[in-house]
């Protein structure tokens, strides 16, 4: 029997249309959108008011990150709940090679940790080995649906730009795409020395040590790796408005090229650095946060299409725990922040503030991650045929962030009693309702892997 559910009159939105319909779901998938369709279904949900829109992708998330005390942050029994509570029906997680690990196992050991994930997801991988990665082995992952890989410039897993060069060519021939995280690594080093000499090695210290050039001069040299070698990247966490506009000038040129940014660079400025104690600890993340100076630019590369994508960079970190790590050394604090469930509604709602039309919105945190990342048009958008990954959201509701309510594990969120305008209420994954009345309301493992195409 084929199982079907009607949504009713609501604002269908995808990133080039938004109008006012019904919208039938057949086994998972999208089966048609109308006016006042005249068809029996199962299942029958009024939408009017609300919005429809695709389930939100987030292409950059972290779970089970391992700590140097070998604790773990939050993973996807409670975390992939927060991102569908939270709007997000897909996640992209970025999984390391941990040292000895071939890519292959590492790929194996994650499918295992996902196993108890409430929405879909993939992966990119983390290399860290360059050297030891073969050819035959880039060949396998693809055939499993990992298409994008992450190359760090900075931290202790950086590559040399030889390295960089020769894994890009790599990837552009399997038709994979490259993210690249972008900092300078000697500077940094250089300068956390010098900083930690001094004794200085409170959190405040953490972005003193990383100032806005170090990011704009690895996004230079990121973006001539890619034009050299021909390889698609996305530079990945954009936090400097001079690192964006850089983006944009060699995507006028026509370099293939990706900007993503994350929340907390448009919302949170570095002045959480200079908090009391120990507290600013809960704001180290890399790249750090920036001057609101920045707000400006990042913000009009949020309207005017110079952003690509907005990922949250997920860690599912605690402040009592992971974060209590880098007391007598800024530099051993677990890097990251928790928002897998706030990236959606903070930037529906901080978007509105700012004149961001609806489809620009989908476009930012569905359609572009789905196409970017080999998932369109399967993922990322409303469209016979596409999986019924939706989400009837309402304009009208507020919702107050804290991390006494989320569903994150953290014990914090950087966004503690932001007032959000609009509220998730139903979420639908493959024509399921996992998400009522902004509650989780499903079985874990409902989620499935997602195999994702070459360019
Ligand atoms: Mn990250």
């Amino acid at each position: 029997m084929m199982k079907r559910t009607l949504l009713r009159n609501g604002i269908i939105v995808t990133a080039s249309d938004q109008f006012l319909g019904d919208l039938l779901i057949e086994d998972g998938k999208i089966a048609a959108i109308g006016k006042e369709l005249k068809l029996e279904a199962d299942k029958v949900i009024d939408a009017a008011g609300k919005y429809i829109f695709p389930g939100g992708i987030d292409a950059h998330i972290h779970m089970d990150v391992l700590c140097s005390d070998g604790s773990v942050s939050a993973g996807y029994d409670t975390d992939s709940v927060a991102a569908a509570v939270g709007g997000t029906t897909t996640i992209l997680d970025y999984v390391i090679q941990e040292k000895g690990n071939s890519l292959l196992e590492t790929a194996n050991l994650w499918k295992d940790h996902a196993k108890q994930s409430a929405i879909d997801y993939g992966f990119h991988l983390i290399i860290t080995q360059p050297n030891d990665t073969s050819p035959q082995e880039l060949d396998t992952l693809v055939e499993q649906g990992i298409t994008s890989f992450k190359l760090f410039m900075a931290n202790q897993i950086a590559m040399s730009d030889k390295e960089l060069f020769n894994m890009m060519k790599e990837l552009k021939k399997r038709g994979c795409t490259a993210a690249i995280h972008a900092e300078n690594k000697d500077i940094i080093a250089t300068l956390q020395a010098e900083y930690v000499a001094q004794g200085k090695t409170s959190p405040a210290y953490h972005g003193k040590t990383r100032p806005e050039l170090t990011e704009v001069e690895a996004i230079n040299r990121a973006i001539t790796l890619a034009e050299l070698t021909g390889c698609p990247t996305l530079i990945a966490h954009i936090s400097t408005a001079k690192g964006l506009q850089l983006v944009q000038e060699a995507k006028a040129r026509g370099v293939q090229v990706y900007a993503e940014s994350c929340p907390h660079y448009l919302l949170l400025s570095d002045e959480n650095y200079n908090l009391e104690g120990y507290e600013s600890a809960k704001f180290v993340l890399s790249p750090p946060l920036r001057s609101s100076e920045n707000f400006n630019g990042l913000w009009q590369g949020m309207l005017n299409g110079a952003v690509d994508i907005i990922s949250s960079d997920h860690n599912g970190f605690s402040y009592s725990t992971h974060k209590q790590l880098g007391q007598d050394d800024f530099r051993k604090i677990p890097n990251g922040a928790p928002s897998i469930e706030h990236r959606f509604g903070l930037i529906y709602s901080y978007g509105l503030e700012k004149g961001m039309d609806p489809c620009r919105f989908v476009e930012l945190v569905s359609t572009n991650p789905a196409k970017i990342f080999g998932l369109y048009p399967q993922k990322g958008t409303i469209s016979p045929g596409s999986d019924a990954d939706l989400v009837i959201f309402d304009p009208e509701a507020e919702h107050v962030i804290s991390a006494e309510t989320q569903y994150q594990k953290s014990d914090y969120t950087p966004y503690e009693q932001r007032r959000l305008q609009g509220k998730v209420d139903t979420v639908l994954l493959r024509g399921e309702c996992i998400v009522k009345e902004g509650k989780y309301v499903s079985g874990l493992d409902y989620g499935q892997y997602l195999k994702r195409s070459t360019r």
